[in-house]
């Protein structure tokens, strides 16, 4: 049979085509800093791509981080209708101010939709923070009257559950974040596609717990497989904060000790394939380029490291 190159280029570009990860999920970050800039604080907004169906992860800034957005054409509209009609729900890795601040202050001029949480989070929210006594009670349960804007949505550790008006699914984990206080770990899922966002959080060793560990068993096969488009992981501080300062918080030399036993699960080469998206700098003197900096030193996994900036939107 004669070579006809005319035949066989469509089919080449169909194979390179295809050869390429194809990206899934789209991240919008509306806040990424751990601390003083109110304006700027965690809160990932995420969306299977080509949708507009999201949910935010976590919801320490919402306003400044929608305008951002539109500023940089990432989003079109005004910031008021994009978090009525484009933010689907919230799901609220922790009660602390930083990851609720934004969820409560735009509450009046939001529309209808749920928060999920696992039962001591949402339990904080219920009981301190949409009450009629420190705001108004805009939720379904709790102080009287509700105003039933908002649907607490518990979730179970492990149970994989639908995110309402949108594709994709999540499994809760509990974090340790000062044990005993909890943090989440979120596994969002559409089909054979995963992202893995982490709560505040702090390591193993520190916070003489199992809980990464468990973790990181359950996610490995993921990393395995190739499905896991990215992990986004705090850290707050650099490596020269003390021990017993780190408040449930991880450093560059305690992630990557994190990393090291993810990997071992995992296998190296897996892991230096997932983007680690790096959340929840604290915005203190120069720590966060120290933060980066000590991260490419300690680096021997040969991560990818991301440094998510608000308002830029991120594809996985
Ligand atoms: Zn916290
Ligand atoms: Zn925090």
């Amino acid at each position: 049979m004669k070579f006809t190159p005319i035949l066989v280029l469509p089919f080449l570009i169909a194979f390179a085509a295809c050869a390429q990860p194809k990206t899934a999920f789209q991240v919008v970050p509306l806040g990424v800093k751990g601390g003083s800039d109110e304006s700027n604080l965690s809160a990932y907004a995420i969306a299977l791509k080509g949708t507009n169906e999201y949910v935010c992860l976590d919801a320490g800034t919402l306003h400044a981080g929608i305008e951002k957005a539109v500023l940089n054409k990432t989003w079109q509209g005004t910031a008021d209708e994009i978090l009525k009609n484009n933010i689907k729900g919230y799901l609220i890795s922790h009660p602390h101010l930083d990851h609720v601040a934004g969820l409560i202050i735009n509450a009046p001029d939001d529309s209808a939709k749920p928060i999920y949480g696992l039962p001591g989070c949402i339990d904080v929210l219920k009981t301190n923070y949409f009450t009629w006594k420190s705001w108004a009670n805009f939720t379904n349960e709790g102080d009287k009257p509700t105003l039933n804007k908002y649907t607490y949505t518990i979730l179970i550790p492990g149970t994989s559950v639908p995110l309402s008006n949108t594709t994709m699914r999540v499994t809760a984990f509990p974090l340790s974040h000062v044990n005993p206080y909890e943090s989440t770990a979120f596994l969002l899922q559409h089909n054979e596609d995963y992202l893995l966002y982490l709560g505040d959080t702090g390591s193993d060793e520190i916070e003489k717990s199992d809980k990464l560990l468990a973790l990181w068993r359950t996610v490995s096969p993921l990393i395995k497989e190739k499905k896991l488009k990215a992990i986004f992981i705090e850290v707050s501080f650099p490596n020269s904060q003390a021990d017993n300062l780190l408040f449930g918080h991880l450093t560059p030399r305690l992630l990557l000790k994190e990393m090291n036993v993810l990997s071992q699960q995992a296998g190296n080469s897996g892991l230096a394939n997932v983007p680690i998206v790096i959340t929840h700098r604290k915005p203190v003197g120069n720590n966060e380029e120290i933060i980066k900096k000590e991260l490419t030193q300690v680096n021997n996994l040969n991560l990818n490291f991301i440094y998510p900036e608000q308002g830029k939107s991120l594809e996985f």
